[in-house]
């Protein structure tokens, strides 16, 4: 059985995609076969892959609608054990189409239902929106994980997202856990970062991550050459940081559960 994590926080620009398309590769370099699933219309994790959505014939979209079967969609990555299921722009039109269709919030969990033997880990990108796309994500992942941006503001995000958690365990899948917070862009020499860290570990302790992902340029700019951070800065504290995120992930066990859903502290 596959681990199947969605990455999701509705704040947009603190890091999903990138952490999307970064971690797989480690985790293949463990030895992990990954699938990357593509549920954002900007294609970002797409992109950032060297896959230009545009000229794709056939996306996570046309699987969706069932147009396709989902395995006809993956496509291999330059790492051994690390595929996608791409996104293309058709996934903007997929939210209306959703609406009307019975069982649309599981959608992509059926068709995932169809491909995860083949994997130990899927990973799911998602939209900066609480929307059907996001909504998908969640019922087909078993844990969600989730990048909060060393900036203010970012507990008020977080509480938003535990909000959506425990009422999708309420109402739509009871058994989805959560991974744990992971920090990312921050910066040592940033007050603001060090103050941010301290607050998510203390208003969220025992469901952040012990590994910190750093603002590095390297990171940004690796997506301009489709390339991951393992090809393009192998030896970055960036990489580095990657590394310890995958092994960090191998030995955590998914902790949270519906009696025990994490409440953002007061301090
Ligand atoms: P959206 O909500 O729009 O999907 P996102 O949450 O997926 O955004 P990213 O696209 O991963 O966020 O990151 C936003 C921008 O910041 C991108 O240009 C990305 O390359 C850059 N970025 C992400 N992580 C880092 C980092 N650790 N250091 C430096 N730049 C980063
Ligand atoms: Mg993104």
């Amino acid at each position: 059985m596959p681990r199947i994590i969605a990455i999701a926080n509705q704040k947009g620009g603190v890091g999903k995609s990138s952490v999307a398309t970064n971690l797989p590769v480690f985790l293949a370099a463990l030895g992990k076969r990954v699938l990357l699933v593509d549920m954002d219309s900007q294609a970002n994790a797409t992109l950032s892959l060297g896959i230009a959505p545009r000229k794709l014939p056939l996306s996570v979209y046309h699987a969706l609608m069932d147009q396709v079967s989902p395995s006809a969609v993956i496509r291999k990555s330059p790492f051994f054990g690390y595929e996608i299921m791409p996104a293309s722009p058709d996934l903007a039109g997929a939210t209306v189409e959703l609406v009307n269709l019975e069982d649309r919030e599981f959608k992509l969990s059926r068709i995932l239902d169809k491909v995860k033997d083949s994997y130990d880990y899927v990973l799911i990108d998602s939209p900066p929106s609480l929307g059907m796309l996001t909504l998908n994500a969640l019922c087909a992942a078993d844990e969600v994980l989730i990048p909060v941006q060393c900036e203010y503001l970012a507990l008020e995000g977080l509480e938003q997202l535990l909000n959506t958690i425990k009422l999708i365990q309420d109402n739509l899948k009871s058994d989805l856990k959560i991974a744990g917070a992971l920090l990312t862009m921050y910066s040592r020499t940033s007050r603001i970062s060090r103050e941010v860290s301290k607050e998510v570990r203390r208003g969220f302790p025992g469901y952040v991550f012990d590994t910190v992902i750093p603002r590095q340029v390297a990171l940004a700019e690796a997506p301009r050459f489709g390339k991951t951070i393992l090809q393009y800065a192998p030896t970055s504290l960036a990489a580095q940081s990657y590394r310890e995120l995958a092994e960090e992930l191998l030995k955590l066990d998914a902790v949270s559960s519906k009696e025990e859903s994490p409440v953002i502290k007061e301090n």
